[in-house]
């Protein structure tokens, strides 16, 4: 199966400017055998980047209206977006997107034929607290609630423990932790659907992703892909990530 490396440039760069030359940079240079790169770009930067693979950061979940400040899933589809990050642990802290926000936007998205990377992972209190399978089992059990098994191949699920992110060399999750985790995702797809589309389903790992520890996530974690933070937006880091899928 083809690795996929998505890079989620959050709330940056500053301009315009340095998104069009990391972005080309990107293209240029953060290239591996059998693996797309997707970068999700801050949604005034879409339509300005030139080139395959883009990804936003989030969507409305209805197709067009009332929704000041808001942007749809034809808009994306019209700047050449093909992917959009959907219930980033950032989104459900800071803007209270909760399950059932996350699963409209998936069914717009999936019905629009653009691919949703679906974040799920437990806080720090509830890691503590041994809930992780049940925050997961309960987050993607809503989240994909009504999806249909021919749509749910085309969602792309990253496993974020909220506590690892932009942890600054700070606390990683460890690899054996991951693929615990990877393993149940897969047994609860396979219960919502079944063996074949569990296997099909693409599960990546996120968290503090550099690359020193990107390597070991891909060869033992069994992860199909990286969601990477911070270290997206240093183009060495990040190419040197891209390579390690090899
Ligand atoms: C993320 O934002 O999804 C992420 C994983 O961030 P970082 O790599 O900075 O921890």
């Amino acid at each position: 199966m083809k690795s996929i490396i998505i890079a989620n440039w959050k709330c940056n760069p500053n301009s315009l400017k340095e998104a069009k030359k990391l972005f080309s940079e990107v293209n240029k240079k953060a290239k591996a055998k059998n693996t797309d790169v997707v970068v999700c770009a801050p949604f005034v930067y879409l339509g300005l980047l030139k080139g395959k693979n883009l990804g936003a950061q989030n969507v409305c979940f209805e197709e067009k209206g009332a929704f000041t400040g808001e942007v749809s899933t034809l808009m994306l589809k019209d700047l050449g977006v093909e992917y959009v990050i959907i219930g980033h642990s950032e989104r459900r802290k800071y803007f209270n997107e909760n399950n059932l926000d996350i699963n409209k936007k998936i069914k717009i998205l999936l019905e629009a034929k653009l691919k949703p990377i679906l974040c799920i992972g437990e806080t720090k209190q509830e890691f503590e607290a041994h809930l992780k399978p049940e925050v997961i089992e309960t987050q993607l059990t809503e989240a994909l609630k009504d999806i249909k098994k021919e749509d749910v191949k085309n969602v792309i699920i990253v496993y974020e423990p909220v506590w690892a992110i932009s942890s600054n060399g700070g606390e990683n999750c460890s690899v054996d932790e991951t693929m615990t985790s990877v393993v149940f995702i897969r047994k609860i797809i396979s219960e919502l659907y079944n063996r074949d589309t569990s296997d099909i389903v693409k599960v990546l790992y996120g968290g503090s992703v550099n690359s020193f520890n990107s390597a070991d996530y891909i060869k033992n974690a069994r992860v199909d892909g990286l969601l990477v933070g911070a270290s997206s937006l240093d183009l060495e880091e990040f190419s040197l990530i891209v390579k390690s899928v090899e």
